[in-house]
């Protein structure tokens, strides 16, 4: 390196440990059968300095198998996990089973919004709590340590939040914040996320992230959330690299498990 590169590099490290500022990203939905692409974002977003992700894995996707039973997408998050990365679980299904009687505004969050995904939308306690602590159980067998509980497209009830901290997970968050289920403190902090279902959609969320990553920039957290298809979108994933090339000279990248551990930490809890 020569010094006037040096020099240039200077000001960026002073920042980064003056800062107390975070970054997390987590990547939505790792599965079996998202495991080649996970891998290419993972494998992405280390070179660009992150080695520490959420990653939501999905116990059952779909009811396409059990994800604990796939010895080799096991062994492959054992590794990552061992690497510095988070492993939540996220949903049991990640799909919706359809209510009998549904109100058009039910209809319209349950298909429309979220595609058929909202697991944890209206699911009762005991549901919840039975498919919770199932995941929990067959995380662990598999060796893994899963601290959070996050429902697919952030919709849980209040019920499923009980169940969740009865399951004795740690925290959950939604799209604009993150909850401690154990102190039941409530950090503020929106997530960057896309939409990329269709052209319209993936056009509004580059603007809309854009203006909000501007708006987010002298919070001390900030979210980046990131799902298997906005890798196949060359003009998403450059914002989301350029995100990230952005923020990791002035922010720490952490994990959602070791934010929270931080912030008991530092309130003496
Ligand atoms: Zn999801």
């Amino acid at each position: 390196m020569t010094s006037a590169v040096a020099t240039q590099f200077l000001p960026v490290v002073a920042a980064a440990s003056a800062t107390n500022d975070f970054l997390i990203v987590s990547i939505h939905d790792v599965a079996p059968y998202t495991q080649p692409i996970v891998g290419k974002i993972i494998s992405a977003l280390a070179q660009k300095g992150i080695h520490h992700c959420s990653l939501l894995v999905v116990p059952n996707y779909h009811h396409r198998g059990a994800s604990m039973q796939d010895r080799q997408f096991v062994s492959w998050l054992r590794d990552l996990e061992t690497g510095g990365h988070e492993i939540v679980i996220h949903g049991y299904y990640h799909q919706r089973s359809h209510a009998a009687r549904e109100t058009v505004r039910e209809k319209f969050v349950t298909q429309f919004y979220t595609q058929g995904e909202g697991e944890f939308y209206d699911l009762g306690y005991d549901e919840s709590l039975r498919r919770i602590k199932t995941a929990r159980d067959e995380f662990q067998a598999a060796g893994l340590k899963p601290r959070g509980f996050v429902a697919p497209a952030w919709l849980l009830s209040s019920e499923g939040e009980r169940a969740a901290r009865d399951a004795e997970m740690e925290y959950t968050t939604r799209l604009r914040n993150v909850s401690d289920l154990r102190t039941g403190d409530i950090f503020p902090a929106r997530s960057l996320v896309y939409s990329v279902r269709n052209a319209w959609r993936r056009a509004t969320s580059l603007v809309w992230n854009t203006t909000l990553s501007h708006a987010l920039k002298s919070k001390p957290l900030m979210r980046l959330s990131i799902h298997p298809p906005d890798y196949s979108y060359p003009v998403i994933w450059r914002q989301i690299v350029d995100f990230v090339s952005a923020m990791v000279p002035v922010r720490t990248p952490t994990t959602y498990q070791d934010w929270v551990a931080e912030q008991r930490r530092e309130r003496g809890l």
